[in-house]
């Protein structure tokens, strides 16, 4: 099967040059293996979503030269066609979420939820309070599919959640970080579809990167502890799970976590201030990678030429301008 990436943006604002790291490295794994890279829009929260996002992110990673193949023409759930320029958009593909859900429901693996916010908050904080991990306490889980059918069909809120068995081992490899162990215990019944129709991040994101037929999933290592729940949805399907792949932090020299406030984090504020794309993405590249090769200045036929997983490394890069002035300077 040939390697298939995607980078999945959710339009919140600008794009973080950690982001473009996760975009470049979808696109070189995947030009390395002869493979598709994706672009993938999770506009699904739709309280977060910021006007002009989407071209901003699009014409950033067009500026760096990190292209998306895309693509794919659907047939009910099927890629009847590879190959057509993209991206997808996940909030016009609702319909897709909302058959899947069904399978879930009758299978057992989810289920309605009617409680209030407000209930939710207090059982978490009871839980809080007891010194326990603050999580649904499983008040719907016993209503029968039809009652449940027959009160959402009244128009009473709710959402859906995934049931999680009790007490059970989720394993999964992640190429970086090895082999990962979480018990279901220590995880929540994770919503799936919202009250407003719209899917979750947590369920749009295994639904599409199956149906787009993703080998890798390359993302930052925030999305480590949501991978166990992605990892059972999968199961809960009958499918096989992509590969991970949680890339770490970029680090400010503090070695905390880069923001705003150290500088400048946008690929937009670099492109102003007329940085040029090849030095931004050679440096960008190195950052948390190290090729075989021991040199600094690569194009990114190079790049590609280079690029293996394994050589990721397992701790946060550092960004250092004075490094990326002097590769810039270099082009
Ligand atoms: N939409 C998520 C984000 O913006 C994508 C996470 C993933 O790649 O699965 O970070």
């Amino acid at each position: 099967m040939s390697v298939r990436t995607r980078f999945a943006p959710s339009p919140t604002g600008f794009v973080h040059i950690g982001s473009l790291r996760t975009a470049l490295y979808n696109y070189l794994f995947a030009r390395k293996n002869e493979g598709q890279y994706l672009l993938r829009i999770e506009d699904t929260d739709q309280t977060r979503y910021v006007e002009g996002a989407v071209e901003g992110m699009i014409q950033a990673l067009s500026w760096a030269g990190v292209n998306h193949d895309e693509g794919a023409v659907f047939e009910g759930d099927h890629i009847v066609q590879k190959g057509e320029k993209g991206p997808y958009i996940q909030s016009e593909r609702l319909n897709i979420y909302q058959n899947h859900i069904q399978q879930l429901l009758e299978s057992g693996h989810a289920y309605h939820c009617f409680c209030s916010k407000e209930r939710i908050e207090e059982v978490r904080e009871v839980q809080k309070a007891k010194g326990l991990l603050p999580k649904y306490d499983g008040f719907c889980r016993g209503i029968s599919l039809e009652e449940a059918k027959e009160r959402a069909a009244k128009g009473e809120p709710h959402v859906i959640r995934l049931k999680l068995p009790t007490n059970r081992d989720i394993h999964f490899h992640d190429i970086v970080r090895g082999h990962v162990t979480v018990n279901t215990e220590d995880m929540d019944d994770q919503v799936l579809m919202k009250s407003d129709g719209f899917p979750t991040y947590h369920f749009a994101v295994v639904v599409d990167d199956h149906l787009m037929e993703i080998t890798h999933v390359i993302r930052g290592e925030e999305w480590l502890p949501s991978t166990p729940k992605h990892v059972f949805t999968y199961e809960a399907f009958g499918w096989k799970a992509p590969q991970f792949v949680h890339l770490p932090n970029i680090l400010n020299a503090d070695k905390k976590k880069l923001s705003k406030r150290q500088g400048d984090v946008a690929v937009e504020d670099f492109i102003r201030k007329g940085y040029l794309p090849e030095g931004l993405v050679n440096y960008i590249a190195l950052v948390g990678w190290s090729p075989e090769e021991n040199k600094e200045l690569f194009s990114m036929e190079e790049l590609i030429e280079q690029f293996s997983l394994d050589r990721v490394s397992k701790s946060g890069g550092v960004f250092d301008t004075d490094k990326l002035n002097y590769i810039n300077a270099h082009y």
